[in-house]
């Protein structure tokens, strides 16, 4: 799902404000956890560090540059150098969320990642949902460590920490890492019931190759 194309650095602000706001609203963040991103000129509007990811203003975001220097008066989310590496290493990336959704945490920290127990994990790109290795928040270290875990992949888990979705808009972006929440509490409650089932490699694939032609089609 695509949002409407931004005209303005103005509303861009607004709108990653509103995504970060509705982060807390689908209980994928809480207090200041989590941080949200969307690529903007040469560089990246990021949600500022350690203020509350609910109610940010649109003036509260921060412009950083490839570089990681801002020109805003806020200092720019601790995680700035994850949302920075991917915008570098993944063309297709316009937004990244971050996210301390609780049952991506009590997976992730176990270490574990969602291997194919249902089809929609797939909808991260490939035929399972990795976790990245621990690294401390912050650090170059964790966002080698989740670039890494994002080979072809849209979204992961970080161990024993949270997750990160990519998206081509903010709205895929934060439906992707709703999407991941959700699989988690599935995945929790199947292991609760008993051992799942996993699908195979050739029904991944099939799921994966239907994945590109799945929706509605842009008008002709
Ligand atoms: P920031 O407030 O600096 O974005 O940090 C929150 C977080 O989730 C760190 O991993
Ligand atoms: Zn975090």
């Amino acid at each position: 799902m695509s949002g409407p194309a931004a005209t303005t650095e103005a509303e861009l602000r607004a709108r990653l404000a509103h995504t970060a706001h509705l982060s807390v609203v689908h209980g994928l963040n809480r207090g200041s956890s989590g941080n949200v991103s969307v690529r903007w000129g040469d560089g990246f509007l990021i949600t500022p560090s350690g203020l509350p990811t609910d109610g940010l203003a649109a003036g509260e975001m921060v412009y950083l540059d490839m570089d990681g220097h801002a020109q805003d008066v806020l200092r720019p989310s601790s995680e700035w150098r994850i949302h920075r590496d991917i915008y570098r290493a993944r063309p297709e990336a316009a937004a990244v969320v971050h996210a301390h959704s609780p049952q991506a945490v009590s997976l992730a920290c176990l270490r574990r990642g969602l291997p194919a127990f249902h089809y929609m994990v797939a909808a991260a790109g490939g035929r399972d949902i990795r976790c990245a290795d621990y690294a401390t928040f912050g650090t170059q270290a964790l966002s080698d460590a989740v670039l890494a875990a994002l080979r072809d992949r849209r979204a992961c888990l970080m161990a024993n920490h949270g997750q990160v979705a990519l998206g081509d808009s903010l709205e895929s972006a934060l439906a992707l890492a709703v999407e991941v929440e959700d699989l988690c509490g599935q995945y929790w409650r199947a292991c609760l019931l008993g051992e799942p089932v996993l699908l195979g490699d050739a029904e991944m694939d099939e799921i994966l190759a239907r994945f590109r032609d799945y929706g509605q089609r842009p008008a002709p």
